[in-house]
């Protein structure tokens, strides 16, 4: 039977890429999206044994289901987590909102928490399992108008390393992938001239592709067997 793994937000952009070179990899997917039902169940249908699945998992309703799925319909069998699934509410300090902090902890960071701490009891049972979240390079450096989505990442790297300790006795890796600015939907809505301004402080010159760090997470699931509590930086060479 081929490994099963979990992507969140696999429907689109940097989730889509890793759902795809998982699948290619041998993987059965467990694609999970918010809104992107056409495109989860597109990317479903290529890869046999795959399946889209609705879940939002900014909320506890939302884990619990995915947690039941895989329990009832997949007999607990998880080998991969990817906690991809995240929103940029880019905002300057003075004018971010309680409620866009709220959304953002929500969906980037206790998506996180609470989704790995559901299924890491499935991986336990089987004493193996990959957990990688996808963080940010903002979680290390900062940036304008991001104080918020930088607090949310820069936490989801710190659950890794006290998570990897935790899971080692059980055979679980925790590892953070923390991309730079990658082309995706979520760059897209960055204003002209402020781009500019990020390219001019990348050495490769330019931004990267999904698929760039999809190769990195692809890695850290099926190789990559002594490194846990580690963040993989794949930004073009801005920070790491
Ligand atoms: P994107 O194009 O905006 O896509 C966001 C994805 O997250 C979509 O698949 C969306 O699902 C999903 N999502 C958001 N909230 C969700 C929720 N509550 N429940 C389930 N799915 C949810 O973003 P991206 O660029 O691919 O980013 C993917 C991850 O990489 C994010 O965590 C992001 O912070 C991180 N990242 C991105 C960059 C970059 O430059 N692009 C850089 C560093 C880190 P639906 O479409 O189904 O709603």
């Amino acid at each position: 039977m081929q490994p099963l793994c979990l992507i969140t937000g696999g429907g689109r952009g940097i989730g889509a890429a890793i759902a795809r070179s998982l699948g290619e990899a041998g993987f059965r997917l467990l694609i999970n999206y918010r809104s992107s039902a056409k495109e989860a169940e597109g990317l479903a249908g290529q890869f046999p044994g795959s399946a889209a699945v609705q879940a939002d998992v900014a909320t506890v309703e939302g884990c619990d289901a995915l947690y039941e799925i895989l329990k009832k319909d997949y007999d607990g069998q998880l080998k991969v987590l990817v906690n991809n699934a995240g929103v940029a509410l880019d905002n300057p300090l003075f004018n971010a909102s309680v409620e866009e902090f709220q959304k953002s902890v929500a969906a980037n960071m206790q998506s996180v928490w609470y989704l790995s701490k559901k299924l890491a009891r499935l991986m336990i049972r089987r004493k193996e399992g990959r957990i990688i979240n996808i963080s940010s390079i903002v979680g290390h450096t900062g940036n304008k108008a991001q104080s918020v989505y930088g607090m949310t990442k820069a936490a989801i790297d710190n659950f890794t390393r006290s998570a990897a300790l935790e899971l080692a006795d059980y055979n679980i890796l925790v590892n953070s992938v923390a991309p730079g600015f990658i082309d995706t939907d979520m760059t897209a809505a960055i204003p002209e001239e402020y781009k500019e301004k990020i390219l001019s402080g990348i050495p490769l010159g330019r931004m990267g592709l999904p698929d760039e760090v999809a190769q990195v997470v692809t890695f850290l699931a099926t190789s990559g067997s002594y490194i846990t509590g580690s963040v993989i930086h794949v930004n073009g060479g801005m920070y790491g």
